[in-house]
């Protein structure tokens, strides 16, 4: 299977690099909603959370450790941030290849809709 995000990772399309390891690439997204806008993605191909196995579960923990990081090095740790994985259609997901969005820099409302 592909997706954009394969892409990415394959270096066909560019994309701001903010992190890489041998499982996670984080790039800046295309159309930020916030002065800080990162989409940390596994490098394997896992199109929804409906589609996480048990033994993705090391890799799905360390999307989160990548956001944290990040967080921190862009300084908005302890200020906060949002992190946000939507999933499906209905759940306002167009890029069918699981990533988590890191939103920060702004005051983001506490809306979860
Ligand atoms: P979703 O709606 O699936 O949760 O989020 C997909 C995100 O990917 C959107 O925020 C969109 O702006 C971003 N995006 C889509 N295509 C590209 C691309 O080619 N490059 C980058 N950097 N971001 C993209």
């Amino acid at each position: 299977m592909d997706s954009i995000f394969m892409k990415i990772i394959r270096r066909e399309i560019p994309a701001t690099i903010e992190y890489e390891d041998d499982d996670v690439i984080a790039i800046k997204d295309i159309n930020p909603i916030a002065p800080i806008h990162i989409l940390i993605i596994p490098k394997k191909f896992i199109p929804t959370v409906n589609d996480i196995a048990e033994a993705d579960a090391p890799l799905i923990g360390k999307l989160f450790l990548v956001a944290k990081r990040l967080a921190a090095d862009k300084g908005v740790a302890d200020g906060g941030y949002r992190l946000v994985m939507n999933v499906g259609k209905d759940g306002g997901q167009t890029v069918f290849h699981l990533h988590l969005h890191l939103i920060a820099g702004k005051k983001l409302g506490h809306e979860t809709t």
